[in-house]
């Protein structure tokens, strides 16, 4: 019988595990494949390379900036506040590294094994029934933490949410390449496209980088994602910063992510929470989950630790995990995001097109849009109407 049974050891699942434990709370993390590397650009931010610096070690290069691009090639290079960076790292050594982190505070790891379904008494989840090669287990915990991603199927089987349907996911490609490259090497490169989604190339050092390109939204049923990442990588403004000799793919995959912010009424309920990408802690038109997945992670800890000492499994106790302030202020940020889409990409993308434009010659502008994209900041109407006749 464990305190808290977590199924996936992602970020999420990792993160609230090693929280948990320290705690001294007994952990099963429950893995499908700890040789997996999950599809993802890499970048890591800042905040969470402070909980955990041993990344450092994956990459001593600060990215402190962005390159974007509008659909028809203009330019906006910035920098972000002075305490704020990422890095570029290999998600496989990311999830290595974070999921050891917890098995060395005590977090008791069960590889190779597939989460199905709960075990149920008096309707009641009692715990949690995986298959593995062995047959089939069960691991008992007083709560359990569903952090398995966008496969999940507990978080279908707990009745707290639906299926993802398509428009509600965004569908990304990305490769890691060895090879030359012309890129800054504390830039993140972006190119926003004429259909909801980006392409990005980060490079992750000298020699290596990590290309890859995303749709979301009901674009996605208007694309082959393999044919955008074909047309991305071979379009002649890409092949200036990465030449097309020399290039060696070490590893390339698809894979969704939810696109529509926080499934904000389907997080918990008796004795159950939903974390991380399984929960839809993923930035809207950005895609960046890794930050918010680890916060999700900590605070469903955080809710689970105090649910215990009080001996409190109930979804009264359990809601202070949704209306954490942290947790609303990324479900805020996510709407406000969310509410930037069809402006940005209306008639293929022509408002960015004439933002990035714009903010060439006029540097007032060009301030407004950098603290809307670093700092996630709304932009005026004066400076919407701008946009709109221009
Ligand atoms: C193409 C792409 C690019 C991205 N780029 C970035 C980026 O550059 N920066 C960023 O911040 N975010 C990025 N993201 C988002 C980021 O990858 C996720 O938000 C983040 O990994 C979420 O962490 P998680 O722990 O919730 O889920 P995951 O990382 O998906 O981890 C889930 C874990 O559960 C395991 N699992 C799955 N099913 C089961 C099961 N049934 N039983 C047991 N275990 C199971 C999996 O093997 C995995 O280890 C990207 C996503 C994609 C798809």
């Amino acid at each position: 019988m464990f305190d808290v049974v977590i199924s996936g050891a992602g970020p999420s699942g990792s993160h609230c595990a090693k929280i948990l434990t320290e705690a001294g709370f007994r952990v099963a993390l429950i893995e499908k494949n700890t040789r997996w590397r999950k599809p993802c650009g890499g970048a890591v931010h800042s905040s969470v390379v402070d909980l955990y610096p041993q990344l450092k070690k994956l990459s001593s290069q600060k990215v402190t900036g962005v390159v974007m691009h509008s659909a028809d090639y203009h330019r906006l290079e910035f920098e972000g506040s002075s305490d704020e960076f990422s890095i570029i790292v290999d998600r496989l050594e990311l999830d290595n590294i974070m999921r050891d982190a917890a098995l060395d505070a005590g977090a008791e790891l069960f590889d190779n094994n597939v989460s199905y379904d709960f075990v149920v008494k008096n309707s009641q989840k009692m715990g949690v029934k995986t298959k593995s090669q062995t047959g089939t287990k069960e691991y008992r915990g007083k709560i359990i933490v569903i952090a398995d991603g966008m496969s999940s199927k507990l978080a279908i089987k707990s009745g707290i949410r639906t299926k993802w349907i398509n428009k509600e996911l965004a569908i990304g490609k990305c490769a890691i390449i060895e090879g030359n490259h012309h890129l800054n090497l504390k830039r993140a490169y972006v190119f926003f496209t004429p259909f909801q989604g980006y392409g990005w190339i980060f490079p992750l050092n000298p020699k290596k980088y990590n290309i890859g390109i995303f749709t979301f939204g009901k674009d996605n049923l208007k694309h082959n994602i393999h044919q955008d990442y074909k047309n991305f990588v071979e379009n002649t403004n890409i092949t200036k910063l990465i030449p097309k000799s020399n290039k060696k793919v070490i590893w390339s995959s698809v894979y969704p992510f939810p696109a529509e912010g926080v499934l904000e009424k389907s997080l918990f309920s008796e004795n159950v929470m939903i974390i991380g990408d399984a929960g839809g802690f993923v930035s809207p038109i950005s895609g960046e989950g890794i930050q918010s997945a680890v916060i999700s992670g900590q605070i469903a800890a955080e809710t689970a630790i105090n649910a215990l000492r009080n001996e409190d499994y109930s979804n009264i106790s359990l809601k202070n995990f949704r209306t954490n302030k942290e947790i609303k202020s990324i479900i805020r940020n996510f709407k406000l995001k969310l509410s930037m889409i069809n402006f940005l990409y209306e008639h293929g993308g022509s408002n960015l097109n004439k933002m990035f434009k714009l903010s060439e010659i006029d540097s007032e502008f060009r301030e407004q849009v950098v603290n809307m994209f670093a700092f996630g900041l709304m932009p005026s109407k004066e400076f919407l109407e701008k946009v709109h006749s221009s």
